[in-house]
């Protein structure tokens, strides 16, 4: 039958879990973590209750309508959302985000595969041409433009222009927030938010070391700036509205090894915590405010992803947290803390 959409989220956070399909060696040892009925899930004797919970025959789908939708919807209503993946590496934060690359190609855009990201906005260009029909009489229009950028050891990189590095962050009181001098792209169809997204995941960081070490000590942000103008023919006013759509694939999670970090090494990977420890803070302190309704500092300063995302942080924006962990009894510990995590983001 037809699908039903949920609901937009209320002030709090939406906090999913994904549990990744074991790989073959994985399912020879055995799962520690299972979803139980009612959107829980156990690992060893430890229980959690989230949102939604989408398992390991949970497809991209799934996912999409579980927070893909009402992202859309809630942005078409005028807020901020954004939509994080936060998990150790190798728990399924860029499948659930992006989908494998190959999905992002013209031919292979119906791919079951193809990730939130470009599901999204699939689903934003068909409802933005379905307001356009029922307001034919008034003129509505609607103009989309996307960045890309990765923060790696607190330093932003315009990932649709890699020649550009340490990129600043701006405060305008006119604009708000912005990143001086990053690329932006006006988009109109799929197409070329793909093309944009496949540009910007060829440019993501790799190093000497391992090209998987290096991505994964990144943090991703696509954005899109929705601006919409509506001007009532009858009247002759005009109405303007603004409000963006942020697509986070967060660092690996998992707590830095005490390898012999020296110098520059070591210093990366507390810059690396820095950025997602103060998003963990920030969105503590945040659930607290909603709970209690009393007025607290939020120390959106603090790390470069904090102040960037401040504006779809906090006030009236909406949040969506995916929390993906592997079954592995080989990821035990790193499942346990995504889930504290998750559970703390409530
Ligand atoms: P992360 O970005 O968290 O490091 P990846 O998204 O790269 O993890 O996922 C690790 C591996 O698991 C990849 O090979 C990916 O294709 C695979 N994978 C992750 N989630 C799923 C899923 N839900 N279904 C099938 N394969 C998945
Ligand atoms: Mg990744």
């Amino acid at each position: 039958g037809a699908a039903t959409i949920p609901t937009a989220s209320d002030s709090g956070v939406q906090v999913i879990v994904r549990i990744r399909p074991p790989s073959k060696d994985e399912e020879e040892e055995g799962s520690v973590v299972q979803k139980l009925t009612g959107n829980s899930v156990s690992i060893s004797d430890h229980t959690f209750t989230f949102d939604s919970v989408a398992d390991t025959v949970s497809t991209q789908e799934d996912v999409f309508h579980l927070v893909g939708l009402p992202l859309v919807e809630n942005c078409l209503a005028g807020f901020n959302s954004s939509i994080f993946a936060y998990g150790q590496t190798g728990s399924g934060k860029t499948y659930t985000m992006w989908g494998p690359p190959t999905a992002l190609s013209d031919e292979n855009s119906l791919s079951n595969e193809r990730g939130l990201t470009p599901r999204v906005f699939e689903r934003l260009f068909s409802r933005i041409n379905e307001e356009q029909i029922k307001h034919s009489k008034k003129e509505l229009t609607y103009h989309c433009t996307c960045s890309f950028l990765e923060i790696y050891n607190e330093q932003i990189t315009d990932l649709l222009d890699p020649t550009q590095r340490n990129l600043q962050i701006r405060e305008d009181v006119g604009t708000g927030v912005y990143v001086e001098s990053l690329t932006e792209e006006f988009v109109y169809t799929l197409k070329d938010v793909n093309q944009l997204l496949m540009k910007g995941l060829a440019n993501r960081r790799t190093g000497a070391t391992s090209v998987n070490l290096e991505s994964s000590r990144s943090h991703c942000v696509f954005t899109c700036v929705i601006r919409s103008q509506f001007k009532n023919v009858e009247d002759g006013l005009n109405a303007a509205r603004m409000s963006r759509i942020n697509l986070v694939d967060l660092a690996g999670s998992e707590r830095q090894k005490h390898t012999k970090a020296a110098g520059d090494r070591l210093k990366e990977a507390g810059n690396i915590n820095k950025s997602l420890s103060q998003l963990g803070n920030l969105i503590n302190i945040l659930g607290e405010v909603s709970q209690s309704g009393k007025q607290r500092h939020i120390p959106y300063r603090d790390s470069k992803l904090t102040f960037l995302l401040q504006e779809s942080l906090g006030g009236n924006a909406k949040l969506a947290m995916i929390c993906a962990v592997s079954p592995s009894v080989r990821c035990k510990s790193e499942s346990l803390s995504t889930l504290r995590f998750a559970q703390r983001a409530k």
